[in-house]
């Protein structure tokens, strides 16, 4: 099947412009990081010739492989994927953010290597919107008792918020996008020190024009830019 990045891209684009028109917001409030999990390097090339600034990967070790071939590029590297708590050292050196913080003992692990090196690391944490058990992340009420906590990890800059919710047709979505909104919303109501919210990492290819409406603030695409997966 032939692909072409550079046309996915500018159709996305549009997409997201004509999203931001409809919820009367300007598409520079909007990242578009590049899902590549089983993307070959030279397609992952071709979407950064194309504009992509902000890479979302899946797993360490594939990340590892493809930031040190493309190490000249100026690229942002996400892990937004299931994070082991042997992989945390090895993450913090390659991402700039890690958007799948799923739980208070991740975030702790995370904080405690932090410390050790001396950095900071931007995260954002992980919440099961759907209450799904075979997701990973925070269900809304271990976020709520674990904030106190998270307040306290100062090697941490919570950005916000990340969800997977359920694989359902777009409007089928919308009452998610709301819910990991509206959780953004109380926890900044109940302004806790250092957990000042403000990214929205939802919208998938499938359903990215609904997250924009909701609030998204980083859509992951990865099968409208590269095609479907092998
Ligand atoms: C694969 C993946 C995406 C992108 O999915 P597409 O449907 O291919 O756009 C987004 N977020 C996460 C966490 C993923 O693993």
């Amino acid at each position: 099947m032939v692909v072409n990045i550079k046309d996915n891209l500018n159709k996305i684009k549009e997409r997201i412009e004509i999203a931001c028109d409809k919820a009367r917001r300007s598409s520079n409030e909007i990242k578009i990081i590049a899902a590549t999990k089983t993307v070959p390097v030279e397609k992952i090339r071709e979407a950064i010739k194309a504009g992509i600034r902000f890479i979302g990967e899946n797993r360490v070790q594939e990340a590892e492989k493809k930031i040190l071939e493309l190490k000249n590029e100026k690229v942002e590297w996400h892990m937004i994927g299931y994070l082991q708590k042997n992989k945390v050292n090895k993450a913090l050196r390659l991402f700039k953010m890690i958007q799948s913080v799923t739980s208070i003992d991740l975030a702790k692990k995370i904080n405690n290597s932090c410390a050790r090196n001396n950095q900071k690391m931007p995260c954002l944490l992980e919440i099961n919107v759907g209450k799904e058990p075979t997701k990973a992340g925070f269900l809304e009420e271990e976020l709520f008792e674990s904030l106190d906590e998270l307040s306290k990890l100062s090697n941490l800059e919570i950005k916000g918020l990340m969800a997977i919710p359920p694989f359902l047709e777009p409007e089928e979505v919308r009452p998610y996008f709301i819910k990991l909104r509206e959780i953004m919303e109380k926890v900044n109501e109940m302004k806790i020190p250092n957990l000042h919210l403000k990214e929205l990492s939802m919208g998938m290819s499938h359903d990215f024009e609904v997250a924009i409406e909701e609030g998204a603030t980083m859509v992951r695409i990865g099968t409208a830019i590269f095609g479907p997966r092998e």
